[in-house]
């Protein structure tokens, strides 16, 4: 925990500021706790005490797993050996949790005696300062305070909503509320374990006993639960899950190695305002919305400037109050294309997609004050704001603030460089900023006999992936060749697709049987 000047972030080696106050403040927390029963921890001392105690009277000793609603060795076992790769399939292995009707406990009466402790010094949890952080001050510090009773507090306010929990569902939050942010917020607690996720599950069922109706998983709260529980358990049974080589279950993609693309993602100064204002927050709040973690992650690999994962799982790494191993690293594997989810063509535009909920961009002006005066018109894209209006706005993009160009490169090579063929004019049409054939968007909410999802393609053929419908229809992409006068029904939800060519016909490979020869 002490500062480590090389860093590019004030903390340690590991971890930035904010997650390190928010540790020792977690710490205090538990102190005051524990002193109010009258006892001193010391529980590593007492658990070893314990252990040995046990061992040497021939007594077994039993660690519970509580820190997962599942134990994730158990649904590895239930599995074959092997932990489910889709969130469909895990939930349907895992069931309820065994615990799930007895209450958890949340009172402690009293601790046993310690006893002696040998040689150990209790001593109190250090402050920053302490460690070595004098220049704090001038950090802009996480909103957001450690410790269980925050925790709770924070907790109650979310479940004493009760339509709120009923109501939940992930994907129609708004990333940019900073106000009242629109998840919420306990994940830093359940890493630090401030909170039990069991302890969560069991107030977010006893709101839906009391409610009419409520939305399930993958999109509830008790949803967002069981994806931690997720990846928890693929993370376990997946040797190498951090990173690609020698991973089973990631792609092998030939990532680029700019240092200067990373670091102007990791700085904020990608020119794009809405990706460099989620990247401030992520340095000053250690925390974002998922969406807005989505967007930042889609940008830095498959979206534009193709960079590693793991260099955006570093960085998200040292500077996220919340930073798990598991779910991170799980998280930057589907965001990036991967594992788990592979549809690289659905993109989050820097430009349109937070100006959906923020239009006029109070959320940028927060998080980048650069651009607090520029006209609601311009503010996702400034660059295009006449020089007058930058003049007016006292922020000359090139100078206050950057031009994206010199930060994103636009050439299909450093975009998909494994992309060839029909796929490959695809991504030059959609960097020019053409959806020329549409083809990513299958016409109809959900193909049927009667009426099919159509799909456009330039020649006779294309690949296509069946992501399922919404909900229970739901499921991991099915890949399929469609052809042309040969409709396909997707084996798993039976949606029907068929292929309406818009282009020139033929093969999609060369172009033709001429190219083809030599
Ligand atoms: C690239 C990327 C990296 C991420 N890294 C982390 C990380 O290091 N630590 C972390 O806790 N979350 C991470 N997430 C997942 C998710 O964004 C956060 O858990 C969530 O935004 C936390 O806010 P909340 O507590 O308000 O969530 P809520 O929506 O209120 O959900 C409640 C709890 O469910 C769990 N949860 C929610 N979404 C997910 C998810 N997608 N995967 C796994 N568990 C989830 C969290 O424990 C969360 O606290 C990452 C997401 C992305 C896209």
């Amino acid at each position: 925990m002490e500062p480590d000047p090389k860093a590019f972030s004030p903390g340690s080696t590991r971890a930035g500021i904010n997650r390190i106050r928010f540790l020792l403040e977690s710490l205090v927390d538990l102190d005051l706790s524990l002193k109010s029963l009258a006892r001193d921890p010391y529980y590593q001392a007492l658990d070893i005490k314990v252990k040995d105690y046990a061992s040497s009277a021939g007594i077994e000793v039993f660690s519970p797993v509580s820190h997962t609603l599942f134990n994730p060795e158990d649904i590895i076992q239930k599995n074959g050996g092997k932990p489910p790769l889709s969130y469909q399939s895990f939930v349907k292995v895992a069931g309820q949790p065994s615990w799930a009707s007895s209450p958890i406990s949340t009172t402690i009466s009293s601790l046993p005696c310690v006893g002696e402790i040998g040689s150990c010094e209790i001593s109190k949890v250090p402050t920053v300062e302490e460690l070595g952080y004098e220049d704090v001050e001038q950090y802009e510090w996480t909103p957001f305070r450690g410790g269980e009773s925050e925790a709770l507090k924070r907790l109650r306010e979310s479940i004493n909503n009760k339509e709120w929990v009923a109501n939940f569902e992930k994907p129609k939050g708004d990333p940019s509320a900073i106000v009242k942010p629109a998840t919420t917020v306990l994940s830093p607690y359940l890493k630090f374990g401030c909170l039990s996720s069991r302890y969560f599950y069991q107030c977010l069922q006893d709101v839906y006993k009391n409610v009419r109706k409520h939305t399930s998983p993958p999109v509830s709260l008790v949803g967002q639960l069981l994806w931690r529980d997720f990846f928890y358990t693929v993370a376990f049974g997946t040797p190498n899950f951090d990173q690609m080589r020698g991973n089973r279950i990631c792609k092998q993609i030939p990532w680029n190695d700019d240092n200067e693309l990373l670091a102007a993602w990791r700085e904020a100064r990608t020119g794009y305002p809405w990706i460099d204002a989620i990247m401030v927050q992520l340095r000053k709040w250690g925390w974002m919305h998922h969406l807005a973690r989505h967007c930042v992650a889609c940008f830095l690999t498959r979206g534009d400037l193709f960079v590693h994962w793991e260099k955006g799982r570093d960085v998200f790494e040292r500077l996220l109050i919340d930073s798990d191993w598991a779910i991170n690293n799980g998280n930057w594997l589907w965001l990036s294309c991967s594992s788990f989810f592979y549809q690289y063509n659905r993109i989050y535009s820097p430009l349109s997609f937070g100006k959906k909920y923020d239009p006029n961009g109070n959320y940028i002006r927060h998080f980048l004050p650069v651009l607090k005066d520029m006209p609601k018109e311009y503010i996702y894209e400034p660059w295009t704001a006449p020089l007058s209006v930058q003049t007016k706005a006292k922020c000359i993009i090139g100078r206050d603030y950057p031009k994206p160009d010199g930060a994103v490169k636009k050439r299909i090579e450093d975009v998909m460089p494994i992309a060839t063929g029909h796929e490959r004019e695809e991504l030059e049409a959609e960097l020019q900023g053409k959806d020329v054939l549409e083809i990513n968007h299958p016409v109809g909410p959900f193909g049927t006999k009667e009426a099919p999802a159509v799909v456009k393609s330039y020649y006779d053929k294309r690949i296509v992936g069946c992501p399922g419908g919404e909900g229970e229809d739901e499921h991991d992409v099915v890949w399929f060749w469609l052809e042309k006068g040969k409709p396909h029904e997707c084996p798993v939800c039976s949606q029907y697709f068929v292929l309406e060519v818009v282009g020139p016909g033929g093969p999609p490979d060369g172009h033709g049987d001429d190219e083809d020869h030599h």
